[in-house]
């Protein structure tokens, strides 16, 4: 049997060192996991649990690419995020297992229509069109955790044409990978092919036409996208 319309190639990432692709299924988002970024957002960090939201596996941007600027948003932010790659399954998965879920690693964005995010929260609504729009999710080819290990600590910034907005460490994160796929995996049943972004640290802010977003996470790379004018 055939599909009676083309879908194209399946939503994917580049592996580092190969040219093997990492399938992409579903992707999972943290929000506010690192406190001074809770804070900003005008949430008290230590009395909530994690909580998390979802962009289709086609708002994917690889590396180098220069985006569209989005529809509609007149606040598009930057949130630069560590990204895990589920590569083994699972549901009630135990914090001391988790790391054996995980595939690899990746630098990625969270872009965000911070206006109708901000008027979706007001309104009681669903957050999908100020987190799951176009182009919505740049991340960078992933690093197998067999070869870079599980990575804890080191920095996560990200740039806005060269001057630096977000600067943190991965050490600050409020529920670690391990916590995180523990929690996710207590509310819905893990795939091989999920990505789950982890939350951005404090310095969130407006991304205009033109602008190039240079991110890094010590031990797992680099993320370059532009803006188009
Ligand atoms: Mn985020």
């Amino acid at each position: 049997m055939k599909h009676v319309i083309d879908l194209g190639p399946l939503p994917s990432l580049p592996v580092v060192g190969s040219t093997d692709l990492f399938p992409v299924g579903r992707i999972y988002c943290i929000g506010r996991n690192y406190a001074e970024h809770a804070r900003e957002m005008g949430h008290d960090p230590d009395r909530e649990p994690p909580f998390f939201f979802m962009k289709p596996a086609n708002a994917l941007v690889p590396n180098g690419a220069t985006i569209p600027f989005p529809q509609v948003t007149k606040d598009l932010h930057h949130e630069i995020e560590l990204v895990v790659a589920i590569g083994k399954g699972g549901a009630d998965i135990q914090s001391k297992n988790a790391l054996d879920h995980v595939w690899g690693y990746g630098v990625g964005l969270d872009m965000t229509r911070r206006d109708i995010q901000n008027d979706a929260k007001k309104l009681g609504r669903p957050w999908e069109m100020g987190k799951g729009f176009d182009n919505s999710a740049p991340c960078a080819a992933l690093q197998p955790a067999s070869k870079i290990g599980h990575p804890s600590q080191g920095a996560i910034w990200v740039k806005v044409n060269g001057v630096t907005k977000q600067n943190s460490d991965l050490k600050e994160m409020i529920w670690n990978v391990s916590d995180s796929i523990a929690y996710l995996s207590g509310l819905v049943t893990l795939q091989p092919g999920d990505l789950i972004y982890t939350g951005t640290p404090a310095g969130v802010g407006a991304v205009q036409r033109g602008d190039k977003l240079e991110g890094h996470i010590d031990g797992v790379g680099d993320l370059t996208v532009s803006y188009a004018r």
